[in-house]
């Protein structure tokens, strides 16, 4: 394996094409207030959760329609400018940046249920409604959308991440929730992939090929997913450990026997501190794990005892249990918040944030010795995982200022990540490449998998102008 130095990773390249003042005065003319080139619209879309800065896009196209999408991408193509597809801007790694100029096409606006197919579990809808919007116009079916990000983000943005969240340990991830697409293609077409019928055989899977592919192939305008009934019963429960690995070795025993636990989530006792003083909370400050069960009143019954038996044999606290909505509510609202919580815990700092994911039975042997070396680097940090999904997040707390921070932090990510591969994981379990992973990627895959990529992104995008420099260089 050729891997990366750290410093490769360290800043993205920036070569940002100029923009056709034709371009900007044709756009105004075909979208009025639809396209703004105000310094504050064009900063907004010009930066995202990524400790990088790169000078923003020259303008942001605010789309409503299907139509408006491939009015966009068709005079991008005529004058061969950029086009990077904006949703709730959450991403972490670089994926918004404007690195090689360009205009934002923010899809915000484009967040209409399409329809709701109760009886079939799927719904249809725009690229811009956000997760929590789209459970909340779905509540009164029965039904939920399982997937889960911290952040409230965007349907289209989560599924060009292919991302996932707390509940991925028993719903899966966007990978397996997205069924069929309409998407624009570079040169402005609509087309469409799958269909609503749970399996096809039908040609290539051009819908797994879009779900992940971060706005460098096409720009997605519709979405269809699965949905699950809303569970008979759930109950959420706390349990505290004397030490991260006893947390860890719990999860890895109850993913092994098979409970099908809907929630677990760790957090490590720093992390804890941060959370207990950002949302006033009074947890334990030891590593913990959340947890939730899902299912009938029997069968929550049965994997909470079989989780507690597995947690008191590795020393765990008896569980402190969450059973009111509300309660739940505040437990998971406080763990989606650990990242602003962390953030807030050394003022003025940017977190860069790991995204390792190994198979289960390897947790333990890489998240253990990376805790050891992050404790002795001396870098703030807060510690999140997806534990039984083996996907876990180190946060280093940097202050951006200052370059032996960001080196240190970078050295700390090569590492995991080095260990992770050997560990037959992979860089990214859910966040994507971005541009801060593109040196990872090649590890990963191999050259040859990376030059497969390159193929299809030519192919399917000549001129390079969807969100161009991202995932790998041309
Ligand atoms: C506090 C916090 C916690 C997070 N926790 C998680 C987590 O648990 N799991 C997880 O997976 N992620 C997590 N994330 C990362 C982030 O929320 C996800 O990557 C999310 O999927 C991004 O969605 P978005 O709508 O914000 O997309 P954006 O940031 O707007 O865009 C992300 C990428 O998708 C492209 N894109 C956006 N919309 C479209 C479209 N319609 N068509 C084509 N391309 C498009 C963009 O060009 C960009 O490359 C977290 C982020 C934060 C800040």
């Amino acid at each position: 394996m050729n891997a990366p130095t750290a410093t490769q990773h360290l800043l993205p390249e920036i070569n940002q094409r100029e923009v056709p003042a034709a371009l900007i005065e044709a756009l105004k003319a075909r979208f009025g207030e639809q396209c703004s080139t105000a310094q504050a619209v064009r900063e907004q879309h010009g930066r995202d959760e990524s400790s990088f800065e790169v000078p923003p896009p020259a303008a942001v196209v605010f789309a409503e329609t299907t139509a408006d999408v491939a009015d966009v991408l068709r005079l991008a193509s005529q004058y061969e400018t950029p086009v990077i597809p904006f949703g709730a801007g959450s991403s972490l790694e670089g994926h918004l940046l404007a690195v090689q100029g360009g205009i934002s096409l923010d899809v915000s606006r484009m967040n209409q249920v399409l329809s709701i197919n109760a009886e079939d579990l799927t719904v249809t809808v725009q690229p811009g409604i956000t997760r929590k919007q789209l459970n909340e116009e779905i509540k009164s079916t029965g039904l939920f959308f399982p997937i889960d990000p911290g952040a409230d983000a965007s349907i289209g943005g989560m599924t060009a991440t292919r991302a996932s969240g707390t509940n991925a340990v028993r719903y899966g991830t966007m990978r397996e929730n997205v069924l069929a697409l309409e998407v624009v293609t570079a040169s402005g077409d609509v087309i469409r992939t799958g269909t609503r019928a749970k399996k096809s055989s039908a040609g290539y899977d051009l819908t797994r090929l879009m779900v992940g592919s971060e706005g460098t192939l096409g720009v997605i305008t519709e979405i269809t997913v699965r949905l699950y009934p809303l569970p008979e019963a759930v109950s959420a429960a706390i349990c505290s450990f004397p030490s991260i690995e006893a947390a860890v070795r719990t999860t890895i025993q109850t993913i092994q026997l098979g409970v099908p636990i809907a929630r677990v989530e760790l957090i490590d006792h720093n992390t804890v501190r941060m959370v207990n003083a950002y949302a006033k909370l009074g947890l334990r400050e030891e590593p913990l794990l959340l947890m939730e069960f899902h299912g009938s009143p029997t069968s929550v019954k049965e994997q909470a005892e079989t989780v507690q038996e597995i947690a008191s044999e590795f020393g765990g606290n008896a569980f402190e249990w969450a059973s009111t909505p509300e309660e739940r509510t505040r437990l998971w609202t406080a763990r989606h918040n650990a990242y602003f919580a962390a953030v807030q815990s050394r003022p003025g700092c940017k977190a860069i944030s790991t995204d390792t994911c190994v198979p289960i039975s390897r947790l333990a042997d890489c998240l253990l010795d990376s805790v050891a070396e992050t404790d002795a680097s001396g870098i703030p940090y807060f510690l999140v995982g997806h534990v039984g999904d083996g996907n876990f997040h180190f946060g280093y707390l940097i202050n951006p200022e200052d370059p032996k921070e960001r080196e240190t932090a970078e050295a700390l990510n090569h590492k995991l990540v080095t260990r992770a591969l050997e560990l037959e994981g992979t860089c990214t379990g859910e966040h994507g490449v971005g541009l801060h992973k593109m040196g990872f990627l090649v590890d990963e895959t191999g050259a040859g998998a990376v030059d497969m990529m390159r193929t299809i992104k030519r192919a399917l995008d000549p001129k390079n102008i969807l969100n161009p420099g991202k995932i790998f260089a041309l």
